[in-house]
């Protein structure tokens, strides 16, 4: 941990504003941890909070994280590093028929891999909501024995009439003014299985008449005959999610709980929990606060778990990892670099008011990360072949020239990448027109163009399949026009192209992405939201590629000239070399 000082130098945002200034007020001083979160009786002689901040990044285990996640973790952590502070990995396992654990491991995985930790100083701050169930039933019991919460056993569908609208009151139950003790029973049964599902809940007891919906006598606990992924049939009554966070904010010592604007209805009912919890003296003080920022909206693709579920299980897409998707999971397999996201979540900054993110930024933030580093390969995506008809005369028959490219272009200390030249080329189909149209300056019968690295060329013609599609293109090599030798620029060219040897080509599969969804808000209209999915989002080509790649690691980024940022993968099972499209070369739809 650097030294922190109050102020950083990074943009200022709101957040950043008001932890500077509890920082310097003294806010935040006197706070107590003791290394797991407690409660009042727990932390009574505990040492004094090491950390100047606590946040936490709080997801449920229900899916995997998206680019809207990544922004929060981002936001998060990085305010805990540049504060001297501490970011906790929360899982806020609440609801049990939809949560697993190998959610929970996908989720480590990612905040991980973008770069965070949740280790500080040796102490490991993961927690899950569920390891407080104990500690939430205290509080709900010493509610109800302050007449703060009552168990309401009207039905579901009179207690939603009962909750009135924005414009009318709502009406109390009849078993809002229950004695206390007949509560503490009804719940107690509650726990222990004896009432059905839906018959019966927990309610805060507040105002049914208060213009915030929220605090309508919210509801607190719910019955769940359900198998929960940690606490196993321990519970059948399980705290409801706006319970359950505001407590687990208080019990890790959380200073500052970020969330999203759709939260900022709740947070008075998040203050009125905290503070009577605390003058019941089961919480100490100070009470985290809530702050809420405007969620990531982003372009032509959907960030919620329960839509990209369904992508996933409706078989639109192959996985949770699929390159098309959102997710961390996704965009790194598809080639996204830890570097470019975190660059992207800086650049798109917070701020309080909505607004939808062009899919570009993403993709600039990459380029901007992988240009620098990217090792470049010439690949040929749509191969035609090209012969060079007067080879044997100018080079000799049966024998091949030897070529050679810098690996990366602005730095010469990574060497350079060896490849052959001989008689028989690939060629890009979109390289030669049978008739140029206007400013053309690739290759056509006539037509000259160095090929990128080697020599210069002349087309001399082409033959073309019954379809009219072109089967072979004929050229012919101009002698002492190799790059890098003496005299090589006398003939001066319009276009380069780039290319690839038959000799030393290497077959690989590429995938092309484009969009996954065609409207750039896929879920506004009100319409079917799977109908905006666009149908060729992937293509898939046989390509040749230079030599240098036979051996790609998995995972690595290249940039292929003239065309993009690809990243390999191994494909297991065809056992051939595999490369995904992470975007091109420049803006534009289908990167
Ligand atoms: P989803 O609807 O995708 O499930 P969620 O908000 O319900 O999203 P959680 O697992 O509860 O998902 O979210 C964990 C944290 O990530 C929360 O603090 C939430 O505010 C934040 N988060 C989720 N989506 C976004 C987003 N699009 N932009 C910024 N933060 C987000
Ligand atoms: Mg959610």
């Amino acid at each position: 941990m650097s030294t922190p000082e109050n102020v950083s130098t990074k943009p200022s945002n709101f957040l950043r504003q008001i932890i500077e200034s509890d920082l310097a007020s003294g806010a935040l001083a006197g706070r107590r941890f003791s290394g797991v979160p407690g409660d009042a009786r727990q932390l009574a002689d505990a040492p004094p909070d090491p950390a100047r901040i606590r946040t936490r990044f709080p997801p449920e285990p229900n899916g995997f994280l998206h680019i809207g996640h990544a922004k929060s973790i981002c936001l998060n952590f990085g305010l805990a590093a540049d504060y001297g502070g501490v970011c906790h990995l929360r899982l806020d396992d609440t609801n049990p028929e939809k949560e697993d654990e190998r959610y929970v491991e996908a989720i480590r995985d990612a905040v991980r891999w973008l770069g965070f930790d949740w280790v500080s100083l040796g102490v490991n701050h993961e927690y899950f909501a569920s390891d407080s169930f104990d500690f939430m039933w205290r509080a709900a019991c010493a509610l109800i024995e302050h007449g703060l919460a009552y168990v309401d056993e009207q039905s579901a569908e009179d207690m939603r009439r009962n909750r009135g609208t924005l414009t009318a009151a709502g009406v109390d139950s009849p078993w809002r003014d229950r004695p206390a003790q007949e509560s503490l029973r009804r719940f107690e049964e509650m726990r222990s299985g004896l009432h059905a599902e839906g018959s019966m809940v927990l309610r805060a007891r507040i105002d049914m008449a208060s213009p915030n919906l929220n605090l309508r006598d919210p509801a607190l606990y719910r019955i769940r005959f359900a198998r929960h992924h940690r606490t196993g049939d321990r519970w059948c009554v399980y705290p409801m999610y706006t319970f359950a966070h505001p407590i687990e904010d208080a019990l890790e010592r959380i200073t500052h709980s970020i969330c999203t604007l759709e939260f900022e209805d709740q947070r008075p009912f998040y203050d009125w929990l905290l503070q009577h919890l605390a003058e019941l003296g089961l919480l100490s003080p100070p009470l985290p606060r809530q702050y809420e920022f405007a969620r990531l909206n982003l372009c032509s693709v959907v960030t919620s778990k329960r839509k990209l579920a369904q992508l996933v299980e409706q078989g639109h897409v192959d996985g949770w990892d699929d390159p098309r998707l959102p997710t961390i999971a996704g965009l790194r397999r598809r080639g996204y670099t830890p570097g470019a996201i975190r660059l992207f979540a800086e650049r798109i900054g917070v701020s309080k008011s909505d607004a939808w993110i062009d899919y570009a930024v993403l993709e600039g933030a990459l380029r901007d990360d992988l240009e620098p580093v990217a090792a470049r390969a010439m690949a040929v995506l749509d191969p035609i072949p090209l012969l060079l008809t007067n080879w044997d005369e100018v080079i000799g028959a049966g024998r091949l020239e030897a070529c050679s490219a810098p690996v990366h272009p602005h730095d010469p200390e990574r060497g350079q990448r060896a490849f052959q030249l001989g008689p028989r080329v690939w060629i890009e189909r979109g390289d030669f027109a049978l008739q140029p149209p206007k400013g053309f300056f690739r290759l056509f019968p006539g037509g000259r163009v160095r090929l990128k690295y080697g020599y210069v060329i002349e087309c001399t013609g082409a033959t073309c399949h019954a379809d009219g599609s072109v089967a072979e293109v004929q050229a012919r090599l101009l002698p002492d026009t190799r790059s890098g030798t003496p005299g090589a620029a006398a003939v001066k060219v319009k276009g380069v192209i780039t290319w690839v040897a038959a000799v030393d080509a290497v077959a690989a599969e590429v995938r092309l992405y484009d969009r996954l969804f065609l409207p750039d808000q896929p879920e506004a209209g009100g319409g079917d939201w799977l109908e905006g999915l666009n149908p060729h989002s992937r293509r898939v080509v046989q390509a040749w590629v230079e030599p240098s790649l036979r051996h790609a690691p998995a995972g690595t980024s290249f940039q292929f000239e003239r065309h993009g940022y690809f990243v390999a993968e191994r494909a297991e099972q065809a056992g051939g070399l595999v490369f995904h499209r992470t975007t091109g070369l420049r803006d534009g739809r289908g990167g």
